[in-house]
């Protein structure tokens, strides 16, 4: 992943700017520029920004896609890994706290 991060202020937030010809990497947050990016460089950042919002249809389609490309696969260890893959594409950025919750829940049961 392409990550630059602010000599100033240490800050993340970086944004683009044209200027003539070139394209400048600047702190959102002090302004400062940071370093003059070249064509390969410029892309790498962009590509690293624009993380891919999926729709809920796109999700759905993803999720079928690796049920029906891994789903024959033999073996619990497979299918479990297929499922996983399957709940993390269909639940995106909450995956982490689903997969908690469901921990959570498996160790209350094993109490009782
Ligand atoms: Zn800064």
């Amino acid at each position: 992943m392409y990550q630059n991060c602010c000599k100033k202020c240490g800050s993340i937030a970086l944004h683009t700017e044209m200027k003539g010809n070139n394209t400048g990497l600047y702190c959102e947050d002090c302004g400062a520029w940071i370093k003059w990016l070249g064509k390969d460089e410029l892309r790498a950042f962009e590509n690293a920004k624009s993380q891919p919002v999926m729709t809920d249809k796109e999700r759905i389609n993803e999720a079928i896609k690796l049920a029906v490309e891994y789903g024959g696969i033999d073996g619990v260890h497979h299918k479990d890994w297929v499922i996983d893959q399957m709940v993390r594409v269909l639940t995106g950025e909450e995956y982490e706290q689903i997969v908690k919750d469901a921990w959570n829940t498996d160790e209350k049961m094993e109490v009782y």
